[in-house]
């Protein structure tokens, strides 16, 4: 059985060269993300020409994702690397402090939003909730805090709001740097951090169109006050070619324990809305160190797969991990296993509200109807050009592939990321029906399928736009 969910594995260190890149195909990476908080403009350059180079020679589509770091505020650097806060203390982040000269006492930072933001009271989450302040008192330049938890603070650790609300720039210079070097590598997605609202995404888009880029751009969820409206989410994803619940930084300004449920609406949510969406962030995190997952993390994985999300993400456990393929084949078997245990809990079509609104959609969503209820249908497959007939039928639930040809390698690729599609390039120029059929016959032997398997086949007939849905027996 084919694996639907999708895997995104993150590059780093410790994936860098092409014997690892390599494994982690093999193991069934299907999406790459290059962070680009980490890391310089030449390793990402590189890690992408080994990707497309490996791709090609394995006959496998894979998308790049390019993440750009965002907005996030950070504190500067202590003149010892690191420094141990007590709880109870008293300890200051301030616009006045030397940014390399922090100690025990207090550190620089540089956002002067950051204290605007703030009000007496306030809970700050420092290094991903491990330490908190709560604010005392406030000048215009310092904020004086008091240690709730207190632990071992290092040099540019990230600092959040809890409950969220601080109000930085959606783009810094930083990121608009990245923006060119993401429409260089010609990433498939572009990854945009702590979106505010729509106009964050579109404003993104324009500068990365501008810069050359041809990729989606995809909204990272992950500010409290756009998973407290609904109205705000959907806006968001209406303009989004994907989002990703980015569960590190909602978690610490949501708390953890409120993450479940804003998961579960997400991922329904961006389905009906026929957008790809990712579920990121320490699904396998024990791994980093660890040879075998914890049962928590499989569950956690398994999780996610029954929301029908479109991939499950890996971040340090693949780009600075001791194990990377290990930890995508953990993944990999995760997956395949929960989708081939639980088949029957796909929701019918008929229980879905759906509204159709053109007719290629109506095609597609026929087309994964007759699919699902005509016995013995092996698979779909779909002649795509922009891959909009391939997304469709994938947010429906089924247990069936879908084959999605394509002649552009870039929908291809962008692919790559849809739950249960199998892109495939289609080289021949011929529009002979007879032609089509015998190409088709030889890449579904290829793929194993025997004589007499059915498919349910949709295509163009007048190579404008999908209209046709016929019965393929192979
Ligand atoms: C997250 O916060 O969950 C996330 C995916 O973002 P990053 O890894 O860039 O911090």
């Amino acid at each position: 059985m084919l694996k639907r969910t999708k895997i995104v594995a993150t590059l780093g260190p410790a994936s860098h060269s092409e014997a690892v890149i390599l494994k982690l195909i093999q193991a069934g990476v299907d999406v790459v993300r290059l962070n680009f908080s980490h890391g310089q403009p030449n390793d990402h350059i590189e890690r992408a020409k080994i990707v497309r180079k490996l791709s090609q020679e394995n006959n496998k589509h894979i998308a790049i994702l390019g993440d750009l770091q965002g907005p996030k505020i950070r504190i500067k650097q202590f003149k010892n690397q690191e420094v141990l806060l007590k709880s109870g203390h008293i300890f200051q982040l301030s616009l006045t402090i030397h940014p390399k000269k922090g100690d025990e006492k207090g550190v620089g930072i540089t956002d002067k939003n950051l204290i605007q933001d703030c009000k007496i009271n306030h809970i700050l989450l420092l290094d991903d909730g491990n330490i908190k302040l709560k604010v005392a008192s406030k000048t215009k330049e310092t904020l004086t805090c008091k240690v709730i938890y207190g632990g071992i603070l290092s040099d540019n650790k990230g600092i959040n709001l809890e409950g969220g609300g601080l109000s930085t720039a959606a783009l810094t210079e930083k990121d608009k740097k990245d923006i060119k070097l993401a429409a260089k590598i010609n990433v498939d997605y572009l990854a945009l951090s702590f979106v505010r609202n729509p106009d964050d995404i579109l404003l993104c888009r324009q500068l990365f169109k501008k810069a050359g880029g041809q990729g989606g751009i995809l909204a990272k969820i992950e500010r409290a006050e756009v998973v407290a409206s609904q109205e705000k989410l959907k806006a968001i994803i209406q303009v989004s070619d994907a989002v990703m619940v980015a569960r590190g930084d909602l978690g610490v300004e949501i708390g953890d324990a409120a993450l479940v449920a804003v998961q579960k609406n997400m991922i329904k949510t961006a389905r009906d809305m026929n957008c790809p969406v990712i579920t990121a962030t320490q699904m396998m995190d024990s791994m980093i160190n660890k040879s075998q997952p914890t049962r928590a993390e499989v569950f956690d994985v398994a999780n996610a797969v029954l929301d029908n999300t479109d991939a499950v993400m890996l971040s340090a456990e693949t780009a600075a991990g001791k194990h990377p393929s290990n930890v995508v084949k953990a993944m990999h078997r995760i997956t395949q296993v929960t989708e081939k245990n639980t088949k029957d809990i796909a929701i019918p079509l008929e229980k879905k509200q759906l509204i159709l609104t053109s007719s290629d959609q109506t095609i597609a969503v026929s087309a994964m109807y007759a699919a699902n209820h005509l016995a013995e249908v092996k698979g779909l497959i779909c002649f795509t050009k922009s891959g909009q007939t391939a997304l469709w039928m994938s947010r429906i639930n089924s247990i069936l592939p879908i084959f999605a040809f394509s002649h552009s390698v870039q929908t291809c690729r962008r692919m790559a990321l849809y739950r249960g599609v199998h892109p495939l390039q289609w080289q021949e120029t011929s529009e002979s029906l007879e032609e089509r059929e015998h190409i088709l016959k030889a890449h579904l032997k290829r793929l194993r399928f025997k004589k007499k398997d059915k498919f349910i086949i949709t295509f163009g007939s007048t190579h404008k736009i999908t209209n046709t849905l016929q019965l393929f027996e192979l």
